[in-house]
C-alpha cells in the first residue's frame, strides 16, 4: 500500500512554491489528537496529471483518527496532513489534465495530500464534479460515506429491491448514506442509532424502522419487523460488538457486510451454515478500479437526482481539528463533522 502519497511535503512530480504559503494541519508524530497542529507550509503546485484544489470544507472520518494515532494499517510517512474527504474549487491543473479546469466545483476522493488544509493536491482521477445543488460542507461528506455505503450495499451486499437491509449504526456518515441509497433502491430499510435524535434522523432519511442499539432486546424487535425471517443484508459499523448477533439475525441466503470494527469478534459458524449466509468485509483502500469507477458513477447520479443528500451535523474551523477528532469518536453520531479552512 503506497502511503507515501499522503505526505504533504513534495509528492513525486511536484515542486513546492516557496513564495506561496498555506495553512494546513500537520501531524509530526503519531499520538493523541493534540499531535495535530495548525502550521504554515508551502502551497503545492500541480505536476503533470495533477490538480490543485482550494479546499472549502474537509470531511472528518473515524479512519483519520486511527491513522493519526499510528494504529491503522495505513501509516503515512511523517509529517503528513490528515484528510481523505473534501470539497472545493479547482485552483489550477497540471499538464495533460482534461477532466476538470480552474474554477470547477469538485469533491475529492483520497487525494495525494490531506484535505485538512487550504489547498490539496490530487490526481485527476481523485477529483469529481460537485453539482451546484450540493454545498461544499455537504460535498466534504460525499466520498468516504457514500462510496463506502454504495460499495458495501451494491458490490458486496448485492442488494435487490425486494430485500431488507439492516444498517447497523445508521446515524453516522456511512449509515445515513446507506439508508438513503437503500431506500432509493427500493429495499426495506431498518436502521439503528444510540440516541433519540439519531433515531429521528435515521427515520427522516428514509428508514421504515429505527431501533436503539443501546436498548436490551432490540435485535428481537428487528427480527419481528422482518416477520421472523431475518434480514437479507446487514451493513455492520461495529463488528466487534455485533457480528455474533448479526449471524443469528441474518436471513437464509443473507449477507453480513463488515464495514467497521474496533476489535475482535467471536462467532458461531453454524449460525451461518444453517442459513447459507456469508460474511463479507472490505476497506475502501483496497477497492478495484472497476468498482471505484462504478462508485463514482453511482455518486454522480445520486447527487444529481437528490437521492444522496449528505447530512452535516457539525461545522468547525480548521483550527479545531483536535476537537473534531475527539467528537467523531464519541457516541451520539449525527451525520458528518466537517472542518472549514
Ligand atoms: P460515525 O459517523 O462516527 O458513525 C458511527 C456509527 O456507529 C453511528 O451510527 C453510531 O451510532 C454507531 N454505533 C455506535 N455504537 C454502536 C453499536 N453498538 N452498534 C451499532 N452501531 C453503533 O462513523 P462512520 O463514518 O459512519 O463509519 C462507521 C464505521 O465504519 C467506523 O468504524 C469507520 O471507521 C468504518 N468505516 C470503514 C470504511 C471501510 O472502508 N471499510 C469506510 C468508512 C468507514 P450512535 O452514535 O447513534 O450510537
Amino acid at each position: 500500500m503506497d502511503v507515501g502519497l499522503l505526505y504533504i511535503g513534495a509528492p513525486p512530480g511536484t515542486r513546492a512554491l516557496e513564495e506561496t504559503k498555506m495553512k494546513a494541519i500537520l501531524v509530526r508524530e503519531f499520538g493523541a489528537p493534540e499531535v495535530m497542529k495548525l502550521e504554515e507550509v508551502p502551497t503545492p503546485k500541480p505536476g503533470a496529471g495533477q490538480v490543485l484544489v482550494h479546499i472549502r470544507a474537509a470531511g472528518v472520518n473515524p479512519f483519520d483518527t486511527y491513522m493519526r494515532s499510528g494504529s491503522y494499517a495505513v501509516k503515512p510517512a511523517l509529517p503528513y496532513t490528515p484528510g481523505g474527504d473534501g470539497a472545493g474549487v479547482v485552483e489550477s491543473v497540471g499538464q495533460g489534465v482534461t477532466k476538470v479546469k480552474a474554477g470547477d466545483r469538485v469533491y475529492l476522493a483520497h487525494p495525494l495530500t490531506g484535505t485538512y488544509a487550504e489547498f490539496t493536491l490530487a490526481l485527476e482521477s481523485q477529483v469529481n464534479p460537485l453539482p451546484e445543488r450540493v454545498s461544499f460542507p455537504e460535498g466534504a461528506g460525499v466520498y468516504v460515506a457514500y462510496g463506502t455505503a454504495y460499495h458495501g450495499l451494491v458490490h458486496h451486499g448485492k442488494a435487490h429491491a425486494s430485500e431488507s437491509v439492516l444498517v447497523h449504526g445508521a446515524s453516522g456518515g456511512v449509515g445515513i448514506a446507506a439508508v438513503q441509497i437503500a431506500r432509493a433502491m427500493g429495499l426495506t430499510v431498518i436502521g439503528t442509532a444510540g440516541t433519540e435524535k439519531g433515531l429521528e434522523l435515521v427515520k427522516r432519511e428514509g428508514a421504515q424502522y429505527a431501533f436503539n442499539h443501546r436498548t436490551a432486546g432490540y435485535q428481537d424487535a428487528i427480527r419481528e419487523a422482518t416477520g421472523g425471517r431475518g434480514v437479507d443484508i446487514i451493513l455492520e459499523m461495529l463488528a466487534n460488538v455485533n457480528l455474533a448477533a448479526d449471524c443469528k439475525l441474518v436471513a437464509r441466503g443473507g449477507r453480513v457486510v463488515v464495514i467497521g470494527s474496533r476489535g475482535d469478534a467471536t462467532i458461531t459458524p453454524r449460525d451461518l451454515m444453517g442459513r447459507n449466509a456469508s460474511i463479507h468485509a472490505f476497506t475502501m483502500w483496497n477497492i478495484s478500479e472497476a468498482d471505484e469507477a462504478d462508485v463514482h458513477a453511482g455518486i454522480a447520479a445520486g447527487l444529481a437526482n437528490g437521492t444522496m443528500r449528505p447530512v452535516v451535523g457539525k461545522e468547525m474551523p480548521l483550527a479545531d481539528a483536535v476537537r473534531a477528532h475527539k467528537e467523531v469518536m464519541e457516541p451520539g453520531a449525527f451525520g458528518k463533522i466537517v472542518l472549514i479552512p
